[in-house]
């Protein structure tokens, strides 16, 4: 049976659940933005503490940032000088290379002015040639350097550092193989061209002065062939009056020593034919620049304008 209940009754218990019901709603919604305010106050607070710490951080960054900015300005400046130095010096070697062909021109008419080219033929080593270098380097002696362009391709930094150190650089030829260089003419300029190639390839210049494999005499009877390309291409070569005599092994340095003093013969112009490829030689080095600097003679590099001794002309 339906339990009546009456109207009025109704509407009491209707009114009174839903002012419960609301008063609930207010208290979780006071209580939610309580613990969501704590937890958001908890967070902002984290957060900054964070960020002080951060912010000696952030100022350490920007300060080291400055630092490298300014470090950077500085090291512009010291690069622009130094190439300005770099560019003096080059200035300065020109000029002196300049006076060379001269000095050389008065050596020949003059006997009491005695002039001396060390010339390194077959390198570069990459064993021997850096210690020629130190050698040359300390006794302030500049030389020149007859590189092979299978070699040069091996080393290229060590004809990058013969020219650094102001050496004349030559050409020796790509392969240093007689039966290939002289089998014609054209084989031979070929074989120039290529060593040419990699001498450019390794320090950016091109050699003018080239000196034969063997010798201008090597050539034989191709020699007048060979020469007219050489001068078509704008090449001058030079051979040796003076050797140390390091083509033939078994030479301990002090023999290499005797040998030059014995081929110098008292010549006040001398060129001198040596290898950067031995121990022997490298011995006897100090000792060949020692004599010749104790009788006068002034160790030069050879230059292209220069007159070149030669064998056969
Ligand atoms: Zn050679």
């Amino acid at each position: 049976m339906e339990r009546k209940i009456r109207p009025d009754t109704a509407k009491i218990i209707g009114k009174s659940s839903r002012f419960w019901i609301i008063c609930a709603i207010l208290i979780i919604g006071i209580l939610c933005s309580t613990v969501l305010g704590a937890w958001a106050h908890g967070k902002i607070q984290k957060t900054s503490g964070q960020l002080g710490k951060l912010n000696p951080q952030l100022e350490q960054i920007k300060m080291d940032y400055q630092m490298a900015q300014q470090n950077l300005e500085e090291l512009e400046n010291v690069v622009n000088s130094s190439q300005e130095y770099q560019q003096k010096m080059q200035e300065i070697q020109q000029q002196f290379y300049q006076l060379i062909p001269q000095i050389d021109q008065k050596a020949q008419e003059n006997p009491n002015v005695k002039v001396a080219y060390l010339t390194f033929d077959d390198g570069p080593s990459g064993t021997y040639t850096p210690q020629f270098l130190e050698v040359l380097k300390e006794h302030h002696i500049l030389a020149t350097f007859f590189v092979v362009g299978n070699q040069v391709e091996q080393h290229p930094e060590i004809v990058q550092q013969i020219q650094q150190q102001g050496h004349t650089i030559a050409n020796h030829s790509y392969s240093h193989d007689f039966n290939k260089v002289y089998s014609n003419p054209t084989a031979f300029i070929n074989d120039i061209e290529q060593a040419n190639n990699a001498i450019e390839q390794a320090c950016g210049q091109r050699a003018k002065i080239i000196r034969f494999p063997g010798g201008s005499a090597t050539a034989k009877g191709q020699f007048p062939a060979i020469k007219e390309l050489l001068n078509q291409k704008g090449y001058t070569y030079v051979d040796w009056n003076a050797s140390c005599g390091d083509g033939r092994s078994g030479y301990t340095g002090d023999q290499l020593y005797q040998n030059t003093v014995n081929s110098i013969h008292g010549n006040n112009r001398v060129t001198i034919l040596m290898h950067d490829r031995s121990q022997a030689t490298l011995d006897a080095l100090p000792k060949i620049i020692s004599y010749l600097e104790e009788n006068q003679y002034l160790i030069l590099p050879l230059t292209p304008d220069q007159q070149m001794v030669q064998q056969k002309k």
